[in-house]
């Protein structure tokens, strides 16, 4: 679903990314963890290709997407890669139709038409959620989206991605500080000095 080869990428003399490669399969719930600093975002960045690599491969679904012009790079993420934030700033107005069936599912119908300021954390990082899924894409790309909620919040939206990936196969790649979401994952990707970490026991 995805790949990346030799993913680099440098910040004038700092090289903070020094060849990665990943692969992530369709339905998988990966986690990306490592020290403040590591390149979690600028690789999240990348692979949503919101940022592009100095050099190294970066395939979707097939596509090689360093290939692409602006113009349908811009079409190819719209239609594959859906993204939530820590802090997300949800638009006052989501595209109707799609945003109802996922409120519903959700049990989130009640704040259709509530603004974002009326929302509490919980309830916004579930909105950013809908959101991402309103396209229908191939990932979801979360960068610490739990970062800033309390406990039961946490709890919750870490539930909601596991209901997605049961319910419509969807696949994620989380940048994640919280260890209980990391160890329910699929996979743990630990960044480290700009490479893929090899743990102990891991071939
Ligand atoms: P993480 O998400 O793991 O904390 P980041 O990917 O945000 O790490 O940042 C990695 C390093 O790259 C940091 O030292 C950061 O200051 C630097 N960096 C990130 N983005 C930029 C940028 N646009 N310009 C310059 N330096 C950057
Ligand atoms: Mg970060």
């Amino acid at each position: 679903m995805i790949q990346t080869e030799g993913i680099t990428k440098s910040f004038g003399s700092l090289q903070v990314l020094k060849g990665i490669d990943l692969t992530i399969g369709e339905g998988e719930i990966v986690a990306i963890v490592g020290p403040s600093g590591a390149g979690k975002t600028t690789l999240l960045q990348i692979i949503g290709t919101l940022d592009a690599p100095d050099s190294g491969k970066l395939y979707i679904n097939g596509t090689e997407t360093v290939r692409l012009s602006e113009e349908k790079l811009a079409a190819f993420r719209n239609r594959n890669i859906g993204f939530v934030f820590q802090f997300h700033q949800l638009l006052p107005t989501v595209a109707e139709k799609r945003a109802k069936e996922i409120l519903d599912f959700m049990n989130l119908t009640d704040r259709m038409s509530h603004k974002p300021n009326e929302l509490s954390g919980g309830e916004k990082q579930r909105v950013a959620v809908a959101r991402a899924l309103i396209n229908n894409p191939s990932v979801i790309l979360a960068d610490e989206p739990s970062g800033s909620l309390d406990t039961k919040n946490k709890e919750e939206l870490h539930k909601l991605f596991f209901d997605l990936r049961s319910q419509i196969h969807q696949t994620f790649v989380i940048v994640t500080h919280d260890e209980q979401l990391a160890t329910d994952t699929d996979r743990v990707i630990h960044i480290k000095d700009g490479t893929v970490q090899q743990l102990k026991g891991e071939s």
